[in-house]
């Protein structure tokens, strides 16, 4: 699958607000963000930094979520198109799809620095779905679905040093994580508050409906 292989920090640049992409990094001074690059989009002109027309403003709003989740257009349209045609309101929907992704999930059980890495785990077939091995980051997983690791030291170290970096973790509600062996449970599904992108979906879903 087509992957973006560029800068991640010019996204948060671009976005004005740390999309948190480079995991430990993202937490350091040597952010972009945090450095003086701040009011600065990437790009030669970056600094000439205009006002956003109505439609700019909605288009920045829909790379955000594209870009936290790390999706390329195809794939964010895709996902736009299925929570449409769902019940309720389409970009909690949308949000919601998102954080159901596998990749999501790993990462949000702290099992990987990032979601890049978290990607990374899953396909070198570190991670099991229900007893079985899933090697695609972008397959949705759902209530009741248990996440193991698969049986090789290697992967369970890997898994174990990055919950010990982190010994106060606690998951969002929707999770259940055992860090013991480490295993987890998906026991519900993510609310919009479970969603740490800030983000207006409803100016998502008006640029995705033009
Ligand atoms: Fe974004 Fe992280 Fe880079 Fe900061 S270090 S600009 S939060 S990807």
């Amino acid at each position: 699958m087509a992957r973006y292989l560029g800068s991640s920090c010019k996204f948060c640049r671009r976005e004005g607000m740390k999309l948190m992409l480079k995991g430990n990094r993202c937490e350091t001074g040597k952010c972009a963000v945090e450095r003086r690059e701040r009011h600065m989009a990437p790009g030669m002109h970056g600094w000439r930094r205009g006002r956003n027309s109505d439609y700019g403003v909605r288009l920045r709003e829909k790379q955000k979520v594209k870009r936290y989740y790390s999706l390329l257009d195809k794939q964010f349209m895709s996902y736009f198109d299925k929570a449409s045609r769902r019940k309720g309101n389409t970009g909690e929907n949308l949000l919601e799809m998102l954080e159901m992704r596998f990749d999501n999930v790993i990462y949000k059980l702290n099992f990987a620095v990032s979601r890049k890495a978290a990607r990374q785990l899953i396909s070198h077939g570190h991670i099991h779905l229900n007893g079985r091995k899933v090697d695609i980051p972008d397959v949705s997983v759902k209530v009741g679905d248990k996440i193991t690791l698969k049986n090789s030291d290697r992967s369970r170290n890997q898994v174990k040093a990055q919950l010990s970096a982190n010994p106060n973790f606690t998951p969002q509600a929707w999770l259940q994580l055992d860090a013991d062996k480490p295993q987890a449970t998906i026991v519900g599904v993510p609310t919009r508050e479970d969603v740490q992108l800030v983000v207006e979906e409803n100016l998502v879903v008006e640029f995705c409906s033009r």
